[in-house]
């Protein structure tokens, strides 16, 4: 113990510097995407983020969304446990044949009208898994697509400008294909 005391005396912590040169970036971004939100919704957007078959590097970078750098749910955004609270459905993968009908199933929870946000490369054309037999292919082979947020993952600040895009230019999802 005394050892390792002594250690960090003398090196210091071994934890990377915050991020700093793209928080003024993501404060703009959030700023407008709050701003837009509350200025369509009235309130802020939920979002219920669906696994299809990722192989979860994107969930890390969704979940760092919610980490005490990003913090989005000062910019309104918040992620809710069920469909039928969500407003967006963010959804990554390849969409393997097992989580096809939990895709279909959440998709007609969802209230109209939602917003289907297919994130990652796998997520667009099943990407580093198109092919395979276990995947059926990206996320508009089994439901209407509003946006595509390319990436192998994409960085969070990518997700936050997908979302302004989306709540500020973005249609109403109508129909499964
Ligand atoms: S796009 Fe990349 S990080 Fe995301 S699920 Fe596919 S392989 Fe994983």
């Amino acid at each position: 113990m005394r050892k390792i005391i002594f250690e960090s005396l003398l090196h210091g912590p071994l934890t990377e510097p915050s991020p700093g040169a793209d928080s003024a970036a993501l404060a703009e971004v959030g700023a407008a995407l709050a701003r837009v939100a509350r200025k369509r919704f009235g309130r802020s957007l939920a979002i219920r983020e669906v696994d299809a078959g990722s192989c979860n590097g994107c969930e890390l970078e969704i979940h760092a969304l919610n980490n005490a750098f990003y913090d989005i749910e000062r910019f309104g955004l918040r992620f809710v446990a069920s469909p039928r609270h969500a407003d967006v459905l963010l959804v990554t993968g390849p969409i393997t044949k097992n989580m096809r009908q939990a895709l279909e199933r959440t998709w007609l929870a969802t209230p109209d009208p939602k917003w289907v946000v297919a994130v990652g490369d796998c997520a667009f054309d099943g990407g580093m898994f198109a092919g395979s037999y276990a995947c059926v292919g990206g996320v508009s082979s089994v439901v209407a697509v509003d946006l595509h947020i390319r990436g192998c993952p994409p960085k969070p600040i990518d997700l936050i400008r997908g979302l302004l895009a989306l709540v500020e230019h973005g249609g109403v999802t109508r129909g499964t294909n």
